[in-house]
């Protein structure tokens, strides 16, 4: 399969944890297809606003795993709010960004599809379509497991989600079931 990234403006990534967002974009950096200051991820903007590098999801009883959500939540709003804004200096500056978050939920996939409209760039969307027994089973491996309850929440998100991607404004969307054998190339033309 291959993919033609825009010149610049915005690509999301989108897919449920574990689908190998971000080491998607790494071997991207290491292939020399991009380069790393054009990957802005969740993940980093929380620990820069929160000091907090993982939420341990598991084994929580109801009113403890609320208690976090609320917490989560709270960090989640200030991470976004400060990865926004630098999103959009560099659409400003006529920049590529690709965005390493799971993009699951409408508002926040509407949301960059105004910001790359109000900046007259491109906005592309490139989807992982992983099994959820396989994102169960990476899981299992990772240093700071999702936990499973989260997985099967994100992967009915996605399930619904998935289908109605194609009609939101993206300028294209790709999906990708194997990301082995992936071509990349890039629009030279800045127009
Ligand atoms: P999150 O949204 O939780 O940050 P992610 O979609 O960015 O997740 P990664 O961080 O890329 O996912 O990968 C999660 C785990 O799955 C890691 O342990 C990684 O090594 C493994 N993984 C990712 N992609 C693949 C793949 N294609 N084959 C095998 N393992 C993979």
């Amino acid at each position: 399969m291959s993919i033609v990234l825009p010149y610049a403006g915005i690509v999301l990534l989108v897919g449920p944890s574990n689908s190998g967002k971000s080491t998607l974009l790494k071997s991207m950096i290491e292939k020399e297809e991009i380069v790393s200051s054009e990957v802005i991820g969740s993940d980093d903007f929380r620990i820069m606003v929160s000091d907090i590098e993982f939420i341990d999801w598991r084994d929580r009883a109801k009113d403890e795993a609320d208690s976090l959500m609320d917490e989560y939540q709270a960090i989640s709003g200030e991470a976004f709010s400060v990865m926004d804004a630098v999103i959009e200096a560099r659409c400003r500056l006529n920049k590529l960004t690709m965005i390493d978050a799971t993009n699951l939920h409408p508002d926040d996939r509407k949301r960059y599809i105004a910001i790359a409209k109000k900046h007259h760039v491109p906005i592309q969307a490139i989807v992982l379509d992983t099994p959820e027994e396989v994102l169960l089973a990476r899981d299992e491996g990772r240093e700071h497991p999702r936990g499973k309850r989260r997985i099967r929440q994100q992967c009915q998100t996605f399930k619904r989600e998935k289908r109605n991607l194609k009609k939101e404004g993206f300028s294209s969307v790709y999906t990708i079931k194997e990301a082995e054998n992936l071509e990349v190339s890039r629009d030279t033309n800045p127009l």
